[in-house]
């Protein structure tokens, strides 16, 4: 089908001939002929990158009127990079049709002028929620007149903490619109939103982007959680023209990541809900232009970043929803490009692995981390061959004789030598004796029963109940009232050091158990050696392994009759911090989530 097939008018015919447009993408296939024949409601499934803009912003364009002022579309989507990218593609599919006003209204951005834009009439206005509403309550918005509203990306909008505001916004529209909501995956909100608003809307699904591609490969690589980082530096080394995104959990992580990269070297920054919008667009600037390689991002932080030659997209944490694993590695293999998508994984993953390989019904590929020679090899061609296009400068010439005396008693060989090794020297020294950061594990099931992950595992040696990790015990339980994330802010507190990994944590009626990488055993033991909660002394040890566990509770514990017939884990609360937010607690990722959402977002 082609899109004069479609019903698509000649303006708008031009102007997507003009942008290269040949044929319509699926999603457009379904969406054009639907939105431009029915009023009913529509339901798209489908995600950055599948054409939906066009999908949902021609048929709207061409069924407008403009002559009229008034504002008959809105377009409400997350961010402000979103705003303005859908504003930008619909005054592109627009641009023979002079009459027609698009403007976007976003937060962080100076609303006067945004108010000037609607007064002088805007047939379709694009925003995100916390502005849109702004715009409404000074009355500068007005609504009655709305024919089609989109939501563009609502699971998004649902995730950054919007729902009130969309309710808000929906609620002020006509009841005689047509509604199209686009959304990656249907959470139970987003179904919410199509049960409340939507009248018989017709579903649509394209195939994800990742689904059977064959243009992203994906890679995993399995370490202690303590060598994530390294882990990190070794993919960055051995891939030196990288130009990719570097996903993080939370916009701490984000934080550390980038600077740790910068302070070792690496061409990198990072952007998160933390910057102004003026750093955000200066760092995304530059990684538009490629001056800078690396970017470390959040989910939320990353929206709206539509470049198509990224080459790697590396998962520093796995995100706890597949469908944004999708979402990531989607971000590479685009445009008839190739693309790398790697997880850092450890040996805890090892179901999740198996299940997004279910989602993609693709293989993950293990990898092994790099070691230092392999890496210096890569490195070391790298520099010969940015040596050997090096333009000489003629100004060099006139200094010639005196270099050329000065290197008189050195022949080529040596020569080489000691211009490399100048270079070279301080990479060479770093992985000297380079350990091999990869564990043994894979994600294949033979693999996670040769590795003994029975009920007893990990129990054989004291205290060790997984790779890098040592497993303590403390006396603070349900009857304390305390919760996962207590434990986790009171590691935080009493190590002083917010980079320590930890892993399960089970809570039990009068104390509990946690795991914190092995490394900072010590830092553990002593950072609580004089510790309290709430007034009430702590005793945190290593917890020793069955058969003297008993000696241990009734030493370290208020002696509780109830405890000492407790049989392991079948009562525990057992989480798994890292699939809860790595080291912060939903309600702290919730909040992170919020704050890169424009002004309103942030006061949530
Ligand atoms: P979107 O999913 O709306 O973010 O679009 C992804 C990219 O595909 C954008 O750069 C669009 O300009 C481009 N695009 C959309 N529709 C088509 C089409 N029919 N043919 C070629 N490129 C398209």
């Amino acid at each position: 089908m082609t899109f004069s097939e479609i019903g698509l008018n000649n303006n708008i015919l031009k102007a997507i001939t003009d942008l290269g447009f040949e044929t319509p993408t699926p999603i457009q296939q379904e969406a054009i002929p639907f939105v431009l024949a029915e009023e009913t409601d529509l339901i798209a499934l489908a995600q950055t990158g599948t054409g939906k803009t066009a999908a949902f912003g021609l048929p709207i364009i061409q069924k407008i009127n403009d002559s009229r002022n008034q504002t008959q579309s809105i377009i409400l989507c997350p961010t402000r990079e979103l705003c303005l990218q859908i504003t930008k593609d619909l005054e592109t599919y627009s641009k023979y049709m002079k009459k027609l006003k698009v403007t976007a209204v976003y937060g962080g951005a100076n609303i006067q002028t945004q108010i000037r834009a609607l007064n002088s009439g805007s047939q379709i206005v694009v925003g995100t929620p916390g502005r849109v509403i702004d715009l409404i309550n000074r009355k500068k918005l007005k609504l009655k007149d709305v024919e089609f509203v989109v939501l563009d990306e609502a699971d998004e909008m649902l995730n950054m903490g919007f729902k009130d505001d969309l309710d808000t916004i929906l609620a002020e529209t006509p009841e005689e619109k047509q509604t199209l909501l686009f959304s990656a995956t249907m959470p139970k909100e987003v179904m919410r939103i199509t049960k409340n608003y939507m009248f018989s809307p017709k579903t649509i699904e394209v195939a994800r982007r990742n689904e059977g591609a064959t243009d992203v490969e994906h890679h995993y690589y399995m370490v202690n959680a303590r060598d994530r980082y390294n882990a990190l530096r070794r993919i960055c080394d051995v891939n030196p023209d990288i130009y990719g995104i570097v996903f993080c959990r939370t916009r701490r992580e984000t934080k550390e990541v980038s600077e740790k990269l910068m302070q070792d070297g690496y061409n990198a920054d990072a952007i998160h809900g933390e910057l102004s919008q003026q750093q955000r667009d200066h760092v995304m600037g530059r990684f538009r232009k490629k001056t800078l390689q690396i970017l470390v991002a959040t989910d939320v932080a990353a929206r709206g970043i539509d470049i198509n030659e990224l080459t790697h997209v590396i998962n520093y944490n796995l995100p706890d929803d597949n469908e944004i694993y999708i979402h990531r590695s989607g971000r590479t293999g685009r445009a008839g490009n190739k693309g790398i998508s790697i997880i850092i994984s450890h040996s805890r993953e090892k179901r999740k692995l198996q299940s997004i390989e279910k989602m993609l019904k693709r293989e993950l590929i293990l990898k092994k981390v790099p070691g230092g020679d392999e890496i210096c090899a890569i490195q070391l061609i790298k520099l010969i061959d940015k040596i050997v296009k090096t333009d000489v400068s003629p100004q060099i010439e006139k200094h010639l004789p005196i270099i050329e005396e000065k290197l008189s008693h050195l022949d080529k060989e040596d020569l080489v030598k000691h211009f490399v090794s100048a270079e070279f020297n301080r990479f060479l020294s770093f992985y000297k004796n380079a350990p091999d950061l990869n564990i043994t594990a894979s994600k294949g099931r033979d693999s996670v029963r040769e590795r003994g992950r029975g009920k007893d595992s990990g129990k054989n040696r004291r205290g060790h109940s997984d790779e890098g990790f040592t497993r303590f015990f403390i006396n603070l339980g349900k009857t304390h009232k305390c919760e996962p994330q207590n434990l986790i802010g009171l590691v935080n507190e009493y190590t002083r050091n917010r980079n320590l990994q930890i892993g399960k944590i089970d809570i039990l009626q009068g104390f509990s158990f946690f795991e914190v990488e092995s490394s900072a055993e010590k830092d553990v033991l002593e950072g609580f050696s004089d510790s309290q909660w709430n007034g009430y002394k702590l005793t945190v040890e290593i917890s020793k392994p069955k058969k003297d566990s008993g000696k241990r509770r009734e030493k370290s514990t208020r002696s509780d009759k109830r405890r000492t017939g407790f049989s392991g884990n079948k009562r525990s609360e057992r989480i798994d911090s890292k699939s809860s937010g790595g080291r912060k607690s939903f309600k702290s990722r919730f909040k992170e989530n919020n704050s890169s959402a424009g002004s309103r977002g942030k006061k949530r």
